[in-house]
């Protein structure tokens, strides 16, 4: 039976749309979707604390045959990210509805140290305290999505099985993952659909 909920955080509990405009009209993706999926994927150094924000950023605009100057870094992004921050409110409601219901909640995040460092931004600033059991910021651990121990890590300190968690992310490289350890994946598109996926599975009623 299920009993726990994991969720992620930039993409699903903290919209990050706006935060990703400067740097999407920058870069110009021709497909603005898999940019995403991919912008997380080269973020995982980073998200190890193996590499700077700032490096990361000059390495994805590389990628895309952009060169980022050291004093637009911050316009690009750091800037953006502060003025810019919106909770899904949405989410935050499924969330509050889950404890309600005492479903165990965690989060694992891949986060980055600089952006961790933007106030408001800790999952309790976003959702309230004593809602998460456990939450887990890949930069202070060294281990980060999508590598297995980070999941199993969150199962031990919560004490739940694989078969009893859902993990939410909009990520589908980290829900496979997930999936392949036996946890139920969600991939996040939005709160509606989370919504239903979760009466699915018979967690929410
Ligand atoms: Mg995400």
């Amino acid at each position: 039976m299920i009993n726990t909920i994991f969720f992620d955080v930039g993409g699903v509990i903290l919209n990050l749309e706006g935060s990703f405009q400067n740097l999407l009209e920058f870069i110009k993706p021709e497909n603005p979707k898999e940019f995403w999926q991919e912008f997380n994927i080269l973020a995982v150094p980073a998200c190890q604390g193996k590499q700077s924000f700032n490096d990361f950023l000059r390495d994805v605009a590389k990628k895309y045959g952009k060169n980022i100057s050291d004093n637009s870094l911050d316009d690009l992004w750091m800037k953006n990210v502060q003025e810019t921050m919106k909770i899904n409110s949405d989410v935050v409601n499924i969330i509050k509805k889950l404890k309600k219901q005492n479903y165990k909640l965690g989060v694992i995040s891949n986060t980055i140290k600089e952006i961790s460092e933007v106030s408001g931004s800790h999952p309790e600033d976003m959702v309230g305290k004593n809602i998460f059991d456990v939450i887990l910021s890949s930069h202070e651990l060294g281990i980060a999505k999508p590598q297995k121990e980070i999941f199993e890590l969150a199962m031990k300190k919560i004490y739940s099985k694989p078969e009893e968690c859902v993990f939410i992310d909009d990520v589908q490289k980290y829900v496979n993952v997930a999936d392949s350890l036996g946890i139920n994946g969600i991939l996040f598109t939005d709160a509606e659909d989370l919504d239903e996926k979760l009466k699915e599975l018979n967690v929410l009623t």
